[in-house]
């Protein structure tokens, strides 16, 4: 019933998509969302770890680009240092901002990879965009109400997935 909205893997955090992750999937470029999939809500600016994974990324040849939901200030403060492309207001599961990135990375849609921890925003934007994706299991518990009462619908996508693969991921 929900298998439009599957992913094509889950993640604890970003940290667990390793070398041997993007190779196997020929992964060549990749879209990050921010909160609660690089970062907690309340995390203005990257951490150490996550520049160093972007690092990671580039010396295997990965493009990198982020795109947030969320306004200007936020995704702006988080993302000007590190220059990557970046869009606030992406108005993901739409597809015209995630079409503008797949452009600039000039990759076939099966080379790029959206991570992102909203299966209705992220995963959805992804999967109509036919990228490969990946759910990330909440990286914060500071969520605003909104995304809370979100989450109890995707709890029953991702009943039906685990029942469907037979596994668990929560
Ligand atoms: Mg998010």
């Amino acid at each position: 019933m929900f298998e439009r909205f599957y992913p094509h893997r889950t993640a604890k955090n970003v940290f667990e998509l390793d070398e041997k992750f993007y190779t196997s999937n020929n992964i060549k470029g990749v879209i990050f969302d921010i909160d609660n999939t690089l970062v907690t809500h309340d995390t203005k600016t990257p951490p150490k770890e996550i520049s160093d994974y972007f690092k990671f990324l580039e010396n295997l040849g990965i493009k990198i680009a982020i795109a947030s939901n969320n306004h200007r200030e936020r995704v702006e403060t988080f993302s000007k240092d590190l220059g990557y492309t970046y869009i606030s207001r992406a108005w993901k599961p739409f597809k015209k901002n995630l079409k503008r990135i797949k452009k600039e990375f000039n990759l076939p849609e099966n080379e790029i990879c959206l991570v992102g921890d909203q299966i209705f925003t992220d995963i959805y934007g992804g999967l109509r965009m036919k990228f490969y994706t990946v759910l990330v299991t909440a990286v914060g518990e500071n969520e605003t109400k909104f995304v809370a009462f979100k989450r109890i619908f995707e709890k029953a996508v991702m009943d039906e997935y685990a029942k469907f693969h037979n596994k668990k991921f929560f």
